[in-house]
């Protein structure tokens, strides 16, 4: 996989946000712009709406959440364009949100209809029972080394995992991919059911993605505000079971 160890610029691609940015995933790519920068790292962020050709050459492509409707146009329109595959094929990173997420798999329901996806992902995903509504926390797959994952889900789709791909997390409150895992990863591509944005709740997390380009390990920068976040949203869905980030807990103001 390529690096770029001497990383001056981050080419940061936003997808579709035309059709798929709900519940604030915009603050993903706020996040990690402003990660890079407090790293010395200068950023050049391409807004790519669907009715345009994306770049190839981005490092990370960002894609978020939407309804049913724009998230069948969505995948239609990034399949007719074929340039994700292309880009993924060169290193580039993505991490994709809830439709995003089902539109990186094989395939997914909108409408009542079966549609087809990237099938950049080994997932594919069906219609549940009932929505799936509320916080989220899990424990995050422990190779990827993050602390515990928080979020927000409003989603009708179910995910099933492929041999191809692992789960982001297991989960400990709410349903995610089926009510046990949440999210998936494979080599650099991720997605997850989390708004919130996923990104601002979980940091470390952004800083993985940002890790994946750079190739190295980043420095620490102050997270007192996120931090405080985290513990409060993860205390107010599971008090006893997940203590406070143990390496950066502050006292909830
Ligand atoms: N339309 C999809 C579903 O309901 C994705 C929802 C979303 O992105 N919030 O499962």
């Amino acid at each position: 996989m390529s690096t770029r160890p001497s990383l001056s610029t981050l080419r940061l691609v936003w997808l579709y946000p035309d059709l798929l940015s709900t519940y604030g995933d915009r603050g993903n790519l706020q996040v990690l712009a402003y990660r890079a920068i407090g790293r010395g790292i200068d950023v050049d962020i391409v807004e790519v709406t669907s009715d345009k050709h994306m770049p190839t050459e981005g490092d990370i492509y960002l894609i978020g959440g939407g309804e049913d409707g724009p998230q069948a146009l969505a995948a239609d329109r990034l399949r007719a364009d074929g340039s994700l595959p292309r880009a993924v094929n060169k290193g580039a990173v993505i991490f994709s949100v809830c439709a995003g997420y089902q539109i990186m798999g094989t395939s997914f329901m909108a409408k009542g209809e079966q549609h087809a996806g990237l099938g950049l992902l080994d997932i594919h995903s069906q219609r549940g029972d009932k929505r799936a509504v509320g916080e989220l926390a899990g424990q995050i797959d422990p190779r990827l080394h993050v602390p515990t994952l928080t979020g927000f889900e409003n989603h009708g789709g179910r995910t099933f995992i492929g041999p191809n791909a692992a789960p982001l997390a297991k989960v400990t409150h709410g349903i995610g991919n089926d009510g046990t895992t949440e999210g998936a990863w494979a080599g650099r591509i991720m997605g997850t059911y989390l708004h919130g944005p996923a990104l601002a709740r979980n940091p470390l997390l952004a800083d993985l993605l940002l890790s994946w380009v750079t190739g190295s390990q980043l420095v620490p920068l102050d997270d007192t505000w996120p931090t405080a976040l985290r513990n409060e949203r993860l205390a107010a869905v599971n008090p006893k079971q997940l203590p406070p980030d143990a390496n950066n807990a502050m006292e909830l103001m």
